[in-house]
């Protein structure tokens, strides 16, 4: 198997010397092929599929939704409840709604790529926290 280095990619296959030719970096064969054969979904495939999982379950509301805010809120509302703890302090609570959907996303998108494992814990949990979201700003729209 082919193995690169870890701080430039260079190809360091069929090397004698324990050192990346092209950036100087030593490193570990042995370890090295370990990490680098542990299978591990592609990033671009988790992120769809995080995306599915974070956004889908609002699909619900569009049949019932009594106020046009709520489709607007879609992009935000994984972050729903972080911006609801400010409410009603608008704009504020759409501004800590989109970072707390930011952070969500990126860091289900980090720890999903990591293993198999971790990417079926992760969408699980990620489509159980918005469906929760969902089903609780349904309730909010119709307060
Ligand atoms: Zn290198």
């Amino acid at each position: 198997m082919k193995l690169h280095c870890p701080k430039c990619c260079y190809d360091l296959t069929g090397l004698s010397e324990n050192r990346c030719p092209e950036c100087g970096e030593a490193f570990d064969p042995g370890a090295l092929m370990r990490e680098q054969s542990i299978r591990r979904p592609r990033w671009w495939a988790v992120l769809i599929a995080v995306l599915i999982c974070a956004y889908a379950p609002f699909v619900f509301w569009i049949p019932f939704q009594h106020q046009d805010v709520w489709l607007w809120l879609w992009p935000i509302m994984p972050g729903f409840y972080f911006g609801f703890l400010l409410h009603p302090r608008e704009p504020l609570e759409f501004i800590v709604m989109g970072a707390a959907t930011l952070i969500i996303l990126g860091g289900a998108t980090y720890l999903a790529s990591r293993r198999w494992w971790a990417l079926a814990v992760v969408l699980v949990l990620l489509t159980f926290w918005t469906a929760l979201m969902s089903w609780g700003g349904y309730g909010v729209s119709r307060m």
